[in-house]
């Protein structure tokens, strides 16, 4: 089940790569696997599934531990809200994380990162839509923040992420991934060295992937409904 969902969702992803005139190797898919079990990411990783996206730092580093025969070859991604109190483990555990969105988190993971691992490469989160309710940095906060946390020294900013709010029609889900990927181009115009855009879920990777993304985070097309 599984790997046959996998299958699909790689199929979803050239068909729109092919749409957008876009290599199909230009968009890194992260399985995102928050309440599903270890078992089912090695489902995954059976599959061929290498990039792993999760929410809750605690979760996570039970399903690292687990999986502890793979580390090697997996790539793990903090998707989800991350404290300053909770920035050690993650800076020593994971590869990436996408959800920074203050300057102090960078701050801590910097100092935290271990000397004999690679750089931490970030992504800052944005509140793309503007929603009251939601984390990440106001449009106009970013570019202040980009320029600081790509100063630090144990981490590397690669770009920005975005959980836009919920639309089923694909123009109204395009919008907000438009605003995105102009906000990564005005700060590669002002000589940050940004290649990521970490945009689209299940219901919006096609109107991501139209509008530039390069990692689609997808759960509920592989495992299933939470
Ligand atoms: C859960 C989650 C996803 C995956 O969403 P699906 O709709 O299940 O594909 C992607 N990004 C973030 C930040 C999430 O929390």
């Amino acid at each position: 089940m599984i790997e046959n969902n996998l299958h699909k969702v790689h199929q979803r992803i050239a068909i729109a790569c092919v749409a957008a005139g876009r290599l199909e190797q230009s968009v890194t898919l992260l399985v995102v696997g928050k309440t599903f079990p270890s078992a089912d990411l090695r489902a995954a990783f059976d599959a061929g599934a290498r990039c792993f996206g999760e929410n809750y730092v605690a979760e996570a580093l039970d399903k690292i531990n687990v999986l502890g025969d793979l580390r090697e070859r997996i790539q793990w991604h903090l998707i989800g809200p991350l404290q300053a109190n909770k920035t050690r483990a993650v800076a020593e555990h994971f590869d990436w994380v996408h959800s920074i969105d203050r300057l102090k988190v960078a701050q801590r993971l910097s100092e935290q990162r271990p000397a004999h691992l690679p750089p931490l490469q970030l992504c800052l989160q944005v509140n793309i839509s503007g929603e009251a309710s939601k984390s990440g940095l106001g449009v106009d906060d970013v570019p202040d923040v980009a320029r600081a946390v790509a100063s630090l020294p144990r981490v590397r900013l690669r770009g920005l992420m975005s959980v836009p709010a919920p639309a089923t029609d694909p123009a109204a889900q395009r919008e907000p991934h438009a605003r995105l990927r102009e906000l990564l181009t005005q700060l590669q115009q002002q000589g940050l060295a940004l290649d990521t855009l970490s945009m689209g879920m299940t219901g919006d990777l096609e109107a991501a992937i139209a509008e530039g993304s390069t990692i689609v985070r997808v759960g509920t097309a592989i495992f299933g409904a939470r």
